[in-house]
Formats: structure tokens, C-alpha cells, sequence
């Protein structure tokens, strides 16, 4: 066992979150051979909150040939720890250290004229064209060109590659309801990235990455795929449809602090919003919102095989548990969640009862708390 970062308390001491490489592993296997080999790992936001080195070279060494992240400090970590692969930047303010990213050989998105106007002025500096991608809005209103600005950007495109200052290898774009097949705004997202890619073409670009997919569309719409997909929940076990066959790769234990047993009619925490209907056992776990644990849910953890509810308030570093009559005592280990194999809550179940998505809880987990990986996977096959 490796820990990563290194961890600021070690041994079973205190709240440990494993990371399974082995489930990133088989999720960038699968996930892979639908994209045909074409998959961009996402490891944005410390890897989905799993540690982005240690999934960076886990879906490396398992299919992925590129990697993406969304601003430029997390590109240069990547370049810090040796990684040479394509790492792709696609979320950064105009006064980015784009100089930096072009000697880097990091590939940069430009989502408008100005950025295209910075990142070609910084090329000229660092004597190196940037490699940079394109990028549409097809109809999210987020991040992305307009339509309307996209003919004289991808114009400017072309006279900067021209004098060598930008090398335009990619158009990209992100669909906005793509977990919801049917949802006709992505006929029209479709429709918009293809006459994105006509206007490039038209304007003497020849782009040989296309690429519009994340988890969603990769999971149900092949014609989505085109040259590139863009994979980051996926790869964590993050299922947007269902059914997929992926695997969740994260465990959270923390061990009893205390136990006390308790009357009936026992207030439980702040504001006392939990009053004890029985005689039970309550027991004190050092895990609380400031680890992730979210404030509004009626979480469950898993006590010896059975699940117990979080009562009362979830404070900043510590939740009670009701555990019944299990005869637990101080030191023993509960699971928070897990990939549900022992029938243990699931972060997608925590994700239902906060009444968020997955990806809020994986990338809310606190910092200090010390992750430990298993071994990275060199290939699993
Ligand atoms: C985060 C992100 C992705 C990855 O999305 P997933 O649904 O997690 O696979 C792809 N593209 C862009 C632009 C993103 O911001």
C-alpha cells in the first residue's frame, strides 16, 4: 500500500479513504473499448477527488492516451510528476500562465477571440506553436465560443497557425443533457458541434480531433464519439444511466471514538433534532461535514454488516451513530460507504439521500483526510 498525498495521520487511527486503482482500472478498460481507444481521462479536481497522479497513470497504463483537466495548474502538476502524455487545459481566464502551458506542450482550449489573442502572443514569446483545440458552446451557455463569434475566431485560428503561432489540433465541444438520451437538445448539440466543424474546415483548418462526449454520451450515443472522448465520472464508477457495469472505487472507514448507551428520549446534537425513541447505543465517529459528510442527508453507515443511521445534526467533525444493540466499542472500524459488495451504503446511495450527484460527494471529500491507494494496476488484462 502506497498513501497519496502523504497522508497527516497514518495506521488506523482516525478516517481513511481507500482508493481502489483496480476499479479505475477496469472502468477505463470498459469505458475504452466503447470509445475505441479514443479516451481522454478526466482528471479534473484532484481526480474526482481520488487522487489525480495516481488515476492519471492507472488510466494511462489501461487505454487512455490522453488526459484532460480544466486549468493549467493542474496540467503542470501532471508535467511536475513526469507525465508526458497529451494533457489537454480547457478551463482558464485570459491572464493564464499560457507561456508556461505552450512550453509545457500542454494542449489549450480557446473559448473565444481573446483567449486565442493571449495564448498566440504567448507562443510568439516561448518560440513554440501552441497546440490548442477549439471550443463551441452547442448550447449550454456555459463554457465555449458562440456560434455567432465562432467564423471569425476559427478565421483568427487559421492566420495564427499560419504564422506558426498555434497548431489547431482539436474542436471540442460538451453536451448539456446527454444523461437523458432522448432529450432533443441533443440532436441539436450534434447539429451544432457538425457545423462548428464545417466552419473550421471552411476556414482551412483540418482538425483531427473532434471531440464532444463525456461519461453520458459515451455510455449511450455512438455517434457522439467521433475522434476523442472526454471521461471523467466514468472512470470512477460514476454511472449517469445505470446499468453499466462500472464499479465505484472509493471507501470510507472511520473508527468509534466513544460509546455511551443511552434512555429513551435522549436528545441527540445540536438543536437536538434527534430525540432517542428507545433505549439504544450511540456511537461518536471523528468524520463530519468538513470531510464531506453532507449536513442535510439522513446518511447510513455499516457497522458490523449492518447498517445504522447517522442521528442528529452532522457537525463539522463528528456524527452519531445509532447503533442499536450491536456491542460495538471504541477503535472498531465503520464504513461510511464503499462499492456496496458487503452491502455497505454506496457513494451513489449518499448521493441520493443529500439529494446531489455522485461527483459532489467524491470531490467533497475533506483533505484531511489521509487517501490511501492499492497498488497501480499496470494493465488488468
Ligand atoms: C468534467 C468535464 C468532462 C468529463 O465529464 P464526465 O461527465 O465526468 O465524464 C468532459 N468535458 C468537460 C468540458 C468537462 O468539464
Amino acid at each position: 500500500m502506497s498513501a497519496l498525498p502523504a497522508p497527516s495521520r497514518t495506521g488506523t487511527t482516525g478516517p481513511l479513504l481507500s482508493v481502489d486503482l483496480r476499479a479505475v482500472a477496469a472502468n477505463t478498460h470498459l469505458i475504452g473499448t466503447m470509445a475505441g481507444g479514443r479516451l481522454m481521462a478526466v482528471v479534473k479536481a484532484y481526480g474526482f477527488g481520488h487522487g489525480d497522479l495516481a488515476v492519471a497513470r492507472t488510466a494511462l497504463a489501461n487505454g487512455a492516451t490522453r488526459l484532460g483537466v480544466t486549468a493549467l495548474p493542474e496540467a503542470f502538476a501532471l508535467r511536475s510528476a513526469g507525465i508526458t502524455a497529451p494533457v489537454l487545459s480547457w478551463l482558464n481566464t485570459v491572464d493564464a500562465d499560457f507561456e508556461t502551458a505552450v512550453r509545457e506542450h500542454i494542449d489549450i482550449a480557446i473559448p473565444s477571440i481573446a483567449h486565442l489573442h493571449v495564448v498566440a502572443t504567448a507562443a510568439a514569446r516561448a518560440r513554440l506553436a501552441a497546440r490548442v483545440h477549439l471550443h463551441i458552446d452547442v448550447g449550454m451557455a456555459r463554457d465555449g465560443a458562440t456560434a455567432q463569434e465562432w467564423t471569425a475566431l476559427t478565421a483568427q485560428a487559421r492566420a495564427a497557425q499560419r504564422r506558426g503561432l498555434v497548431d489547431v489540433l482539436g474542436v471540442m465541444g460538451h453536451l448539456a443533457c446527454a444523461d437523458q438520451p432522448d432529450h432533443p437538445s441533443n440532436a441539436t448539440g450534434r447539429r451544432a458541434f457538425a457545423e462548428a466543424v464545417e466552419v473550421t474546415n471552411r476556414a482551412g483548418l483540418r482538425p483531427r480531433l473532434r471531440h464532444l462526449a463525456a461519461t453520458a454520451a459515451t455510455l449511450t450515443d455512438p455517434r457522439t464519439r467521433l475522434d476523442l472522448c472526454r471521461v471523467g465520472a466514468g472512470l470512477f464508477g460514476i454511472d449517469p444511466i445505470g446499468g453499466s457495469g462500472l464499479r465505484e472505487a472509493l471507501t470510507l472507514t472511520a473508527p468509534v471514538v466513544t460509546v455511551r448507551d443511552v434512555a429513551a428520549g435522549t436528545p441527540v446534537g445540536y438543536g437536538h433534532t434527534h430525540v432517542t425513541d428507545r433505549g439504544t447505543r450511540l456511537a461518536l465517529l471523528p468524520v463530519g461535514y468538513a470531510d464531506g459528510i453532507p449536513r442535510d442527508a439522513h446518511g447510513w453507515v455499516q457497522v458490523r454488516s449492518r447498517r445504522c443511521p447517522i442521528v442528529g445534526r452532522v457537525s463539522m467533525d463528528q456524527v452519531v451513530i445509532d447503533v442499536g444493540t450491536i456491542p460495538i466499542g471504541p477503535g472498531e472500524q465503520v464504513t461510511v460507504f464503499g462499492p456496496g459488495d458487503a452491502g455497505e451504503p454506496t457513494v451513489a446511495e449518499w448521493a441520493r439521500w443529500a439529494g446531489t450527484i455522485p461527483n459532489e460527494i467524491v470531490t467533497g471529500i475533506g483533505h484531511r483526510i489521509p487517501r490511501v491507494t492499492c497498488p497501480i494496476p499496470r494493465s488488468i488484462r
